[in-house]
């Protein structure tokens, strides 16, 4: 997966695009991302011991990760994803501006 939780992206197709929003989970095995505000569904949740309401809560549903784009940090702009190695480890840099989105 190009995309990494904690990464900032933009959504660049489908019904939020144009969304912009910080990846809280990856689930590889779909291809998709949860991201911060995007694609946010009501669910009814029933009254837990923590939650003892219930009602309706507010919550993310996945997105297909092909419809995101990661903003690069350097250059905040959404950008394609290379890879490249460095001390033998692999990291991910901005097509655009050539800098290492990953910390090192
Ligand atoms: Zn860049």
């Amino acid at each position: 997966m190009k995309v990494k939780k904690g990464d900032l992206v933009k959504v660049i197709a489908g019904k939020d695009k144009g969304k912009e929003g910080k990846v809280l989970r990856v689930i590889p095995k779909e291809n998709k991302v949860i991201v911060e505000n995007v694609r946010i569904v009501k669910r009814h949740q029933r009254p837990t011991q923590r939650l003892r309401e219930g009602g309706i809560i507010e919550r993310e549903a996945p997105i297909d990760a092909s419809n995101v784009m990661v903003i690069c940090p350097s250059c905040n702009k959404p950008t394609r994803i290379g890879y490249r190695f460095m001390e033998e480890k692999k990291v991910r840099f901005c097509k655009k501006c050539g800098e290492i989105v990953d910390k090192v």
